[in-house]
């Protein structure tokens, strides 16, 4: 009788040796008593072709990608989803069994379940959203952000040009706002997100003037070193509700695990434990 593999899963990027997913990942896997393994590989970009193409035959299921190789690697895949098209990289891929590599983003289904979760009566739709950053991640945030149903995006980024090249892209429901006057996209927003790297330990904090927040507004961070930013701070304590950034890194890494091991992890306390440890 020949034995089932052993399914592998991992992380890609460069450097690797901070990434808290082999944690994340190796907690479900423990948790759900699957004989696999989740492996931090650190790849440099002229090596990334080759060791995607070489991890299916030995044995790899899927692989997470990360900074700096999730636009590359989506011309690597062959077939890659809607959404990681719209968010123009790609954080997950499926080797599957026909041979084929299939390439996702789930960073903005990691952000939206994020809300949801830590701040279950979330209307995206009761208001206008207010976004600080125009990198990476807040491309997934405004994709997802259109994708539920808010109604109109104001957008700031220190790089205006950036932040107008989105809104070539995304359309008309976003709203471009001048850097030194990023404060004023707060008056009515209902929805709050910081997805600039601002705040973040090591960062400088940010100083946009916060007066126009609302109570009414729901504030999330994308920043979760720490895991209260001065921002999350000045919002709950005018009675906002917040939610901390950590969520969507731990969201974002359920649709891989279901896809690789066959299971719909929990994200839960024990989980944002195991990964804060
Ligand atoms: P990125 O592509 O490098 O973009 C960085 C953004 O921060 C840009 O908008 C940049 O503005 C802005 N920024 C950097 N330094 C600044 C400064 N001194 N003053 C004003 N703006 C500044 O990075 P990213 O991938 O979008 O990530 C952004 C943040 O989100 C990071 O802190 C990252 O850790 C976090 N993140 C969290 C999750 C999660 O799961 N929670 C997921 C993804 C990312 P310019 O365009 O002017 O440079």
């Amino acid at each position: 009788m020949s034995e089932r593999k052993i399914p592998l899963a991992g992380v890609i990027g460069t450097p690797i040796a901070h990434s808290k997913s082999p944690r994340l990942h190796g907690h479900w896997l423990r948790r759900y008593g699957i004989n696999g393994h989740y492996i931090p590989m650190d790849v440099a970009s002229q090596d990334l072709e080759d060791a995607i193409r070489m991890l299916p035959k030995l044995g790899f299921v899927g692989v997470n990608v990360t900074i700096p190789h999730k636009e590359h690697v989506m011309t690597l895949a062959d077939l890659v989803s809607d959404r990681a098209a719209l968010i123009g990289s790609v954080n997950t891929l499926i080797f599957r069994a026909d041979g084929k590599i299939h390439g996702d983003n789930t960073d903005g289904y990691g952000f939206i379940e994020n809300l949801r979760q830590g701040a279950p009566d979330w209307d995206p739709a009761a208001g206008p959203a207010a976004v600080i950053g125009a990198g990476g991640a807040a491309r997934a945030v405004l994709s997802s952000l259109l994708d539920v149903g808010v109604p109109e995006i104001r957008l700031s980024n220190r790089t205006k040009n950036r932040a107008e090249a989105l809104q070539r892209e995304f359309g008309q429901r976003i709203q471009v706002f001048d850097w030194v006057q990023a404060g004023n996209m707060f008056d009515g927003a209902m929805t709050v997100v910081n997805a600039s790297s601002l705040g973040m330990d090591g960062a400088p904090e940010m100083r946009i003037p916060l007066d126009g927040l609302s109570p009414d507004a729901v504030v999330t961070d994308l920043v979760y070193t720490p895991l209260e930013t001065s921002l999350l701070a000045h919002a709950r304590s005018i009675g906002c509700r917040t939610v901390d950034g950590l969520g969507m890194l731990l969201f974002q890494a359920a649709p891989g695990f279901e896809r690789w091991f066959g299971l719909q992890p929990d994200v839960d306390e024990k989980l944002r434990q195991a990964v804060l440890l």
